[in-house]
């Protein structure tokens, strides 16, 4: 959650910002704003609340922004106080001098502003964030007046060392100052910042998407690191100025990828994209031929995951759907003991970590702050720990003992789709791993991975049926309640349809096992609501169409998904999606996708913002 994106070197900075920043709207879009410095050392600021077309506005405005190769920017996801004007960033000191982007969360803000307040400092916002520029300005002072620049080092490089000691929290942080217009100071704790190293320039942004077109050459920052940059050289340091010699490493994807293409929103072409990013998930490691399944980034752990005692899933939203289904996957192929649990909960429970533990973070960022957090507390207590993650050198990859990218491509819509299907992917594949080194014979092993390779051209099938689902949208869109229900494998698909419809649509809907239903949810149930039912053909079958009659004898409307010719369905059904039939543990990988088109075209035909929905962003990082 929000993006910064900074700039130092020979151009001129704005419309590289400008830019940058509308790459990284996805991660908030609560207010926009940009400061520079001018050759002659002046520091020019403008704000906007809401989206940067808000902000591109403003900076038509005269005065303009004048020439400068040295500013940063901010798009905001609000914490702390309201998305106003007064709490958009960039925040600076009461004297004008230094200017800070954050992201993050200043835990000990409160004391902060109480102690800078009774030194005199006035504050103009509500913001955790605005303390930490007026606590490096107020230490900049002093260590002016004391004279008290190291050799080799910036004061202002100083100040932030020394700010960032009295700080507790989590920060990705961009800091200028006027009295030293050629150096930008970076630092993160907890909140991704990636340095693009370019031709006497640096781009330093939260993600890649806003470096790419300028440089593939990147230094990915680590936990208590800064870098000071200037236009030709930089240096990386820890927080406590120990010099550490930068990994320079190289971008995977490209411009292409970060495109909407012919699209209308990103969410509309993830999902299309499912099928080709699900092959390139399997690439390499569903091996038809061998019937088997190679995974290169846990191989070294074989030894200590096939004698595993306990599997635990963890990941926040989607990607804790996906390791609902992949709960039943382990149980089911690898016959481990597994369970599913929300990161966020996982962390502050003292969980019990015992000998044989692997414990498996599931996050499309790489940076979901719940998720590192509960890995770092199963690594505590000894877990082995694995990663599932989309953004390939991200925080979670890197700390993890060995992981599996999805290679899904980058996922822009804030609406998780192609990501949760290949974390189901993934996670069948390592079921399939551990189950063939343990019971599972060969011939199944192989129906598997031949069922695997069907999905990518079975959900082209299903995507076939776009317009289909839309009519279906259309006539129910003003719905305001809706139900999800399915069973075993289809009990998570149903969490996530309910999950895809709240978040695009607010439509309040809720997924729940059908069998629940009956627990209470039932007395919902009035004349014409919305019901989904996942009903395909499997062990279940019979049990939800039992469950459908129970919601049709009170009204409701019933919408399935179900097998390609069930003709027995129709009778109990006002409307009927169909998707091809698989294996059951591969099932959800197709019964999904309808339900992110019924998602994505009832939020198109209520005019939502489908790829910004009201407080949400992509990618929290903060807990
Ligand atoms: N805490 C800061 C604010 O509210 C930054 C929020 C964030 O990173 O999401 O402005």
């Amino acid at each position: 959650m929000c993006g910064i994106v900074a700039y130092v070197g020979r151009k001129i900075a704005q419309p590289l910002l400008i830019e940058g920043l509308k790459r990284l709207e996805y991660r908030g879009y609560d207010s926009a704003g940009i400061a520079v410095i001018d050759q002659k050392g002046a520091m020019h600021i403008r704000r906007a609340v809401g989206r940067i077309s808000v902000l591109e506005d403003a900076l038509q405005r005269v005065p303009t922004l004048p020439d400068a190769s040295l500013g940063m920017a901010h798009t905001r996801w609000a914490t702390h106080g309201a998305p106003t004007e007064a709490n958009a960033h960039p925040h600076t000191d009461d004297t004008g001098r230094i200017a800070l982007v954050h992201n993050g969360i200043i835990e000990n803000y409160a004391a902060l502003k109480k102690f800078l307040t009774n030194k005199g400092h006035a504050f103009s916002s509500q913001t955790d964030t605005e303390v930490l520029a007026m606590l490096i300005g107020d230490l900049y002072a002093d260590m002016q007046v004391k004279n008290q620049v190291l050799p080799g080092t910036s004061l202002l490089q100083q100040a932030v060392q020394a700010a960032l000691h009295e700080v507790d929290g989590t920060y990705g942080i961009a800091v200028i100052c006027k009295d030293e217009p050629d150096t930008l100071v970076v630092a993160r704790k907890g909140s991704p910042l990636i340095i693009g190293v370019g031709q006497e320039e640096y781009i330093v942004a939260s993600d890649a998407s806003a470096i790419v077109e300028h440089t593939t050459q990147v230094v990915y920052l680590n936990d208590n690191e800064m870098a000071v940059l200037k236009p030709g050289s930089f240096r990386t340091t820890t927080i406590n100025n120990i010099t550490i010699s930068p990994v320079i490493s190289q971008l995977e994807n490209k411009l292409e990828e970060y495109e909407l293409g012919d699209y209308e929103h990103y969410m509309l072409k993830e999902i299309f994209e499912q099928p080709s990013a699900i092959r390139n998930c399997l690439r390499g490691r569903a091996e038809q031929k061998e019937s088997r399944i190679v995974l290169g980034g846990i191989v070294d752990h074989t030894r200590e995951l096939v004698r595993a005692k306990r599997f635990i899933l963890t990941g926040q939203g989607t990607a804790w759907h996906a390791g609902l289904v992949g709960d039943y996957l382990m149980e089911d192929l690898a016959k481990v003991t597994t369970e599913c649990t929300y990161a966020s909960e996982f962390r502050y429970r003292n969980p019990l970590v015992e000998e044989g533990t692997v414990v498996v973070a599931i996050s499309q960022s790489g940076e979901t702050a719940d998720t590192l957090a509960a890995l770092r507390e199963a690594k505590e207590k000894g877990a082995l720990a694995l990663g599932i993650v989309n953004v390939v050198g991200s925080t979670i990859a890197r700390e993890t003992d060995g992981g599996i990218y999805l290679h899904a491509g980058p996922e822009i819509g804030v609406a998780s789709t192609k990501a949760f299907t290949c974390q189901c992917v993934v996670l069948t594949m390592l079921a399939l791993f551990l189950g063939r080194r343990k019971f599972m014979s060969q011939s199944v092993c192989h129906e598997m991975i031949d069922g695997l390779c069907a999905v990518p051209e079975q959900i082209e099938r299903v995507l076939e049926q776009s317009d289909h689902v839309k009519q279906i949208a259309r006539e129910f869109c003003d719905r305001e309640n809706w139900l999800f229900l399915g069973r075993g494998y289809h009990f998570p698909v149903a969490l996530e349809g309910a999950l895809k419809l709240k978040e695009i649509s607010y439509i309040h809907s809720e997924g729940m096992p059908a069998a629940e239903m009956k627990h209470g949810p039932i007395a919902l149930i009035n004349e014409g609501m919305p019901v989904v039912f996942i009903a395909t053909k499997g062990s279940q079958y019979d049990k939800v169409i039992s469950n459908i009659e129970e919601v049709r004898a009170r009204g409701g409307k019933i919408i399935v998904v179900a097998t390609e010719g069930d003709t027995n369905i129709h009778k109990y059904s006002d409307h009927v999606i169909e998707v091809p039939h698989a294996l059951e543990p591969l099932q959800p990988l197709l019964s999904v996708v309808p339900l992110q088109l019924l998602a994505y075209h009832c939020a198109v035909a209520r005019d939502c913002n489908v790829d910004k929905p009201r407080n949400l962003a992509k990618s929290v990082t903060v807990e």
